[in-house]
């Protein structure tokens, strides 16, 4: 499939568009920053990998008492980043080599199937980025780099 030149901030406000009712429902506050650009990429995709982050995050932030969800997503003229972080509780280090694996799953039967890491991760493969998760201030953060011209 071919990349496209597209706007990140409607990139972002398409995958917004999916959540940003489920969050207002359930009291999940979302800080939003985008500094806005071109990019090339297949937007269709970008959008399924905010999705999954950001479903993610709302599953862990749903039963904290402090239930903030920030995306921020910016650019240094060759790559993009979106950050995607929650205040849910801590994934446990001895699950976090194994998260990213198709069908790895602590979801109850039925409310995950384990494969959106995995597809998030092969979709930014194939825009020769990375995809990575880090602990930022005692906060879950998964960070997405690609190159903002796929040339
Ligand atoms: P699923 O959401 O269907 O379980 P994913 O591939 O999206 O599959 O995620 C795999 C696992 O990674 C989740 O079951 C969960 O244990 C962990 N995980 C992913 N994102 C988060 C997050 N934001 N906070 C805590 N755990 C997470
Ligand atoms: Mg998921």
């Amino acid at each position: 499939i071919h990349f496209e030149k597209c706007e990140l901030e409607l990139i972002v406000q398409d995958s917004l568009a999916l959540c940003l009712e489920k969050f207002r429902i359930s009291g999940v506050k979302l800080n939003k920053t985008v500094q806005n650009t071109m990019i090339e990429c297949r937007p269709v995709e970008i959008s399924q990998v905010l999705i999954n982050l950001l479903n993610n995050a709302f599953y862990a932030v749903r039963n904290s008492e402090e239930k903030e969800i920030e995306l921020i997503a910016s650019h240094d003229g060759k790559k993009v980043r979106i950050e995607v972080s929650d205040s849910g509780p801590a994934i446990a280090p001895e699950i976090r080599a194994k998260i990213m694996e198709p069908f790895f799953t602590t979801k109850p039967l039925g409310e995950g199937t384990g494969l959106g890491l995995s597809i998030s991760r092969n979709i930014i493969d194939s825009h020769k980025g990375t995809i990575v998760l880090c602990e930022k201030a005692s906060r879950t953060t998964f960070v997405v780099e690609f190159p903002i011209s796929q040339h």
